[in-house]
């Protein structure tokens, strides 16, 4: 496929291209005409939540420091940031530009000696890397602009800052002089800026898009672009190693049903050839005795855990640290005895700012005895949760110990494939699993992943405001959200046991 990127969608060279080019030069094409075409794929609403706040807090450690406004015409605010330059005046909100280079660095602080000294605000916990680039390409522009920087800095979360009754700016920013670390990435910037100019000018080598399998395939939303043959086949949700998919994309072939297994036995692992007989026979595969094995392990009674937490940036409960998962509500279904199918249920929401955990404890440790086998899907999560909650709540803590030995990963025999049906289109995710398995699913709910209730009830405590209680109908439909997940672990329980019998 041929693509051409009109030469005015290149007019300037911004950080965002920048990053793109680097991550997959497809990609960077295929973004900039989305954008023109104005289907700027748009982020959940919710996500993000609390960037601009981090961003606000990270301004308001400089006292003197003017907030530039946005402006339409990028010239008029380059003209503003000299202006505020030549008044000695720092800035947020700066733009620079050098010929088609802009930069728009969080913070340019002018310094007494007249130096300047370049600051990124970082939001998120994994940019190393790109906060390299970054730092770079803004260095480059400000040196082409004859400006003196001295300094670059990142202003970042410090994500082992706790919360301790009173918010500590101080503590919860760590401050990284990245002066002498953006070396290495100085001429990969200058490389990526020639590449673009050269993309813009058309002399590129080629406006071909690379029809090579790259390492983001299984998540990038221009797959079906770069690799036209794969929309009508199935070839991407094979497991494990993407390296398998790209040879088998060159010889032609698309379909997991369609993989000769004799010619690829030295490059398929176990797994994926489970995977292809279960979508060439359209059957389930089943190791009846590893997942016996599995089952053995679980005693009665049976405890089906689930926790929805939110992770927020600013450490909204006391004693929790920046980006810790703190559980708002658990769901519990009970099983106690394997000859009578009756189930029980029990959850609890947090209904108000208050901190959820010593309440949260303190009903588990009345429901959950010291034995029996807590179900748990990837049960590392809810362990973590609850002993990060009796860190902070000691009391509960003796009982932690009394069940830490009892929890059990419900997603075992699913991740090693014991258990693995094509309808689960490579899958190990509980979401998948259960209507593959039971065909019950969580089609029907209004929230439908861990995720959006995370930020569904991050955005519900932060809405209260003096006198003004959010609508609670949003907890429902997270109760009823949690339960499903729970319920969903005892029917794929009750389907495993059915099985080896
Ligand atoms: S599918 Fe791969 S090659 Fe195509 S744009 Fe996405 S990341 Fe790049």
């Amino acid at each position: 496929m041929n693509i051409t990127v009109p030469p005015n969608l290149l007019k300037y060279i911004t950080k965002s291209k920048l990053l793109n080019f680097n991550k997959c030069e497809n990609f960077f094409k295929l973004n900039l005409l989305q954008n023109q075409e104005g289907n700027k794929r748009k982020s959940p609403i919710l996500y993000n939540l609390e960037n601009e706040k981090v961003k606000e807090l990270a301004r308001s450690l400089y006292g003197n420091l003017q907030i530039l406004p946005k402006f339409n015409d990028v010239q008029e605010a380059f003209q503003q940031t000299l202006l505020k330059l030549e008044a000695k005046q720092s800035i947020s909100h700066a733009v620079l530009i050098s010929k088609d280079l802009i930069a728009s660095p969080d913070l340019l602080i002018v310094h007494d000696d007249d130096s300047l000294e370049i600051i990124e605000i970082v939001t998120s916990i994994n940019a190393k890397k790109d906060i390299e680039i970054i730092l770079s390409f803004y260095l480059l522009v400000a040196l082409e602009l004859n400006l003196p920087v001295k300094k670059l800095t990142v202003i970042k979360i410090n994500s082992n800052y706790i919360l301790d009754n009173n918010f500590d700016i101080q503590s919860f920013f760590k401050i990284v002089d990245y002066t002498d670390k953006i070396e290495n990435s100085s001429n990969l910037v200058r490389h990526t800026i020639e590449s673009i100019r050269k993309v813009r000018d058309g002399i590129y080598d080629s406006d071909e898009l690379s029809h090579k399998i790259c390492s983001n395939l299984k998540s990038c939303s221009f797959q079906a672009t770069c690799f036209p043959n794969l929309q009508d086949g199935d070839l991407v949700t094979l497991r494990e190693s993407s390296n398998i998919i790209n040879q088998l994309y060159a010889a032609n072939i698309f379909n997991i049903s369609d993989i000769p297994i004799e010619e690829y036995t030295e490059d398929l692992t176990k797994k994926q050839i489970i995977q292809i007989i279960s979508n060439k026979y359209q059957l389930a595969q089943v190791d009846k005795s590893n997942i016996l094995s599995f089952l053995t392990r679980i005693k009665f009674p049976v405890y089906y855990l689930d926790f929805e937490t939110i992770n927020p940036q600013i450490p909204f409960y006391n004693k929790t640290k920046a980006f810790q998962h703190v559980p708002f509500l658990y769901s519990l279904h009970i099983w106690r005895d394997p000859n009578n199918d009756e189930l029980e249920h029990f959850d609890y929401i947090q209904d108000s700012t208050s901190d959820p955990r010593h309440k949260i404890l303190e009903n588990l440790s009345q429901l959950i005895q010291p034995r029996g086998t807590i179900l748990c899907f990837n049960d590392f999560f809810e362990k973590r949760c609850i002993q990060e909650s009796v860190q902070f709540v000691h009391e509960f803590q003796d009982w932690f110990e009394t069940i830490r030995g009892n929890f059990l990963d419900a997603a075992i025999p699913f991740k090693s494939l014991d258990y693995y049906s094509y309808k689960q289109n490579g899958s190990a995710s509980l979401k998948d699993i259960l209507p593959a398995l039971t065909g019950a699913s969580h089609s029907h709910l209004d929230i439908q992943n861990g995720h959006s209730a995370n930020l569904i009830y991050l955005k519900w405590i932060q809405s209260f405001s003096g006198n003004t209680i959010p609508d609670g109908k949003v907890l429902e439909q997270l109760r009823e959200y949690c339960k499903m997940d729970t319920l969903a672990l005892y029917l794929i329980h009750k389907k495993l046991l059915e099985i080896v019998n």
